[in-house]
């Protein structure tokens, strides 16, 4: 058994990460300023408010939680803000994990696993994404997730802090029971957004952009299942107990679909109709991010029980008929 502190554990992977631990025997501290978080799914353990941007408050939050181990979540999420407000990203996600690191090395902690990105690749220079794809970020949020990593690979042989970066495709869908899902203010996700419209919620879909280079001119993305996500963050905390150092890992299923087949997708498992138009394109959107599992698969043995697009709208869907906040 280890004890885990889970930063943005009250957030949306967040809080099914805390489940999945608690369901293997872990024990959890969450650590979250609830700035887009939720009480409410705070279940697994116990919370300690705090901002990553309170570096003296987060070392004593650390030192006092006695963890092995940090899962690294807590972040702003939005690529298109980020292109708009680059200080807050940096801020909030180079800033508050340089804090973060700063205070695991005060608390003698030597175990990471960091919520990277897809969005490091920028735009692809192949059709399926691998850990070999040269890093270069578009965007703000890409740039500073890649600035983590590279903090990462510098830390690991300099203090033994032993850290694996997991760059998520589009992570998506719920837990099953619809205990705890998706809920951002505002929402700027596709499925979650397309969710809200067929509830009665918002108004008609925006499609951003159909003029992109896909067959049918809408972005195309790698939709995962939160709960596959955080079989990944197991499986890599177990990889650090043989395997120090740095590692990083591309997490999607290998299947892209288009906004179009999405909005499809919603109208298959809702059976209500979705109404969208087209829009501009959204600045920092590449055309399409796929990945290229395979050394996920091989190194972590994970493999994604849910890749089903619908399986994975249904479960959302479930949780967005009652969200419990
Ligand atoms: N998208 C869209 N309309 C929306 C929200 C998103 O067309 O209201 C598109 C967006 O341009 C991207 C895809 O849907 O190509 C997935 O966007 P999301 O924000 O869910 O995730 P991201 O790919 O930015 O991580």
């Amino acid at each position: 058994m280890t004890r885990v502190a889970v930063t943005g554990g009250a957030g949306y992977i967040g809080s099914h990460m805390c489940r999945r631990l608690a369901a293997h025997g872990h024990d959890v501290v969450v650590i979250d300023d609830l700035s887009g978080g939720h009480r409410d799914a705070v279940r697994w353990g116990p919370l300690r408010q705090c901002s990553l941007l309170d570096a003296p408050a987060l070392s004593q939050a650390l030192r006092d939680a006695r963890c092995d181990a940090v899962i690294h979540f807590a972040g702003a999420i939005a690529v298109g803000e980020s292109v708009a407000d680059p200080l807050k990203y940096y801020a909030i996600n180079f800033g508050g994990s340089l804090n973060l690191l700063q205070a695991m090395r005060d608390a003698g902690m030597r175990r990471l696993v960091f919520s990277s990105s897809a969005a490091i690749f920028g735009e692809p220079r192949q059709s399926f994404i691998d850990e070999r794809h040269p890093i270069d970020p578009i965007s703000p949020y890409g740039r500073g997730k890649a600035m983590v990593e590279q903090l990462l690979r510098d830390a690991a042989p300099a203090y033994g802090i032993d850290a694996v970066a997991l760059r998520y495709f589009n992570a998506a869908g719920a837990d099953p029971s619809a205990a705890i899902g998706e809920s951002h203010d505002p929402e700027t996700h596709l499925i979650p957004r397309l969710l809200r419209h067929v509830a009665g919620e918002r108004g008609p879909i925006e499609i951003y952009g159909d003029d992109h280079a896909t067959p049918d001119g809408t972005c195309i993305r790698d939709y995962v299942h939160v709960d596959d996500l955080c079989a990944a963050h197991l499986a890599a905390l177990e990889h650090l107990d043989s395997h120090p150092g740095f590692h990083a890992f591309n997490l999607g299923n290998g299947n892209g679909y288009s906004v179009r087949e999405v909005v499809a997708a919603v109208h298959a498992v809702t059976g209500k109709h979705v109404q969208a138009r087209v829009a501009a394109r959204r600045a920092g959107d590449p055309a399409r991010l796929v990945a290229c599992p395979d050394r996920a698969r091989a190194v972590l043995g994970w493999h994604p029980a849910t890749p089903s697009l619908e399986a994975i709208v249904e479960t959302a869907w479930r949780w967005h008929r009652a969200p419990a906040y």
